[in-house]
């Protein structure tokens, strides 16, 4: 998600997002920070029709209204949807939420029964009923529209970048709180930019710390590329204010050497070391899996285990435990601000400020996905169903530690039962509405 731009009155108040081809997209299309929908250039030609587009469109316009909504000026939005006749036969009542990485996608490749699953929710069933949804992943790394662009190829359906909501998307809110900061993890540069993109100052990478003092991290050789994209900076009289880990650590070593330097550090300073092992900056996680699951036959460590790595060294360095704070699922954050757009959405179209009645939430994690649906489910004034899928982390036939709604072989089955159960729970309406008349 960008900074919070003023975007001009212009675009803010037109009915349709920007339609960009996912063929000739370029990072220069994503600069602009009004709501864009990457329309699939694949075979399918249902994929661009405006009927399959309008929940993409929709939600893009309702995520825009919810980030500007602080802007004083954008509050009256005149753009009335509910006279379109597109949304005629839109679900009011219910949505999806769809975790990407073991239920749309697995080790780079599509799950196959993940473009039909979103051909359904799209118009493509027997009654014609479009049923909207979002994607709530972990997984990071790269910006909410690079993310976009890559799922709008590999399912041929048209996505929003405002329909992802990453593990550090939350962290975008801390831009303001803190100045310079040491970001963590993902392929070369990429977390620097999404960490400039949500408006952090000043971001340094491990890159910078070893091209500054190569002896930082002796075993570790900075490549001719990654010495050209570091910074040269001198970290002498610097203070690093926080540390945030975006995505998975390349360089589990070498990250961990720093992150527990500037731990243990006198106010994030380099080369200093605490006597009370209390003046460190603080430190966050974007998300909290301690396993993911790849192309590979067995799941693989991830940033949860390095959480646990980095606890375990600070303990025995300092005798001291340290503060640790995780996003994403199945924290309540990320749940939260998923309602938000999902309520935003619904007050677009159907005048409604309540959330939608029910979400169903697919996932592959029981610890994350299954966990965090169930916890949010305790408080929240929608029905969050918990549906876990076979096709990713949790082994088919084994007890799940978090127990879901309903264990499906795959997406397609999850959204075929969610719709069926809202198909029941209409007739069922409709036969009590009809004894009333009686
Ligand atoms: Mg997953």
């Amino acid at each position: 998600m960008p900074a919070p731009v003023q975007i001009p009155l212009k675009d803010a108040h037109s009915h349709h997002a920007r339609h960009i081809s996912s063929k000739n997209a370029t990072k220069t299309d994503f600069l602009s920070s009004s709501p864009t929908l990457i329309i699939a250039s694949g075979e399918s030609p249902v994929a661009s029709s405006p009927s399959s587009t309008i929940i993409a469109e929709t939600i893009a316009l309702a995520r825009d209204h919810l980030d500007h909504s602080n802007t004083e000026e954008l509050l009256n939005f005149d753009d009335d949807l509910s006279d379109d006749s597109q949304i005629s036969n839109v679900a009011e009542d219910y949505v999806f939420g769809f975790d990407i990485d073991g239920v749309l996608i697995r080790g780079g490749h599509v799950i196959p029964e993940a473009k039909e699953a979103l051909r359904l929710l799209n118009g493509e069933n027997e009654e014609g009923i479009k049923v909207p949804y979002i994607f709530l992943t972990n997984g990071g790394g790269k910006t909410e529209q690079e993310r976009c662009l890559d799922l709008t190829k590999q399912l041929d359906v048209a996505v929003s970048p405002e329909q992802f909501i990453c593990g550090h998307t939350p962290m975008s809110e801390m831009a303001t709180q803190y100045e310079t900061v040491l970001v963590v993890g993902g392929e070369g540069e990429k977390c620097r930019h999404v960490a400039e993109n949500y408006g952090f100052k000043d971001v340094i990478t491990p890159g910078d710390l070893i091209k500054w003092k190569p002896s930082v991290c002796p075993f570790r050789k900075l490549t001719d590329e990654e010495y050209t994209n570091s910074r040269t900076r001198d970290f002498t009289n610097m203070n690093i204010e926080a540390i945030f880990v975006f995505a998975d650590s390349r360089d589990w070593a070498s990250d961990a050497q720093i992150i527990l330097e500037l731990l243990m550090s006198k106010e994030g300073r380099m080369s200093t070391v605490s006597e009370t092992f209390d003046e460190g900056p603080p430190i966050f996680f974007a998300h909290n899996d301690v396993v993911w699951s790849t192309a590979y036959d067995l799941t693989r460590y991830g940033m949860g285990a390095l959480r646990i790595m980095i606890e375990a060294l600070y303990k025995e360095s300092t005798g001291k435990s340290i503060d640790v704070t995780s996003y994403g699922k199945p924290s309540k954050a990320t749940f939260d601000y998923a309602t938000r757009v999902l309520q935003q959405w619904r007050k677009d179209l159907f005048s409604d400020p309540a959330p939608p009645q029910t979400v169903y939430f697919v996932g592959d994690t029981p610890e994350s996905d299954i966990r965090g649906s169930n916890e949010y489910d305790k408080h929240s004034e929608s029905d969050w169903f918990s549906i876990l899928v076979e096709t990713g982390v949790y082994e088919p036939g084994t007890e799940p530690r978090y127990k879901p709604k309903k264990t499906v072989a795959n997406v397609l089955e999850a959204v075929k039962f969610g719709m069926e159960r809202e198909r029941r729970k209409r007739i069922q309406r409709g036969i009590s509405l009809g004894s009333i008349g009686k």
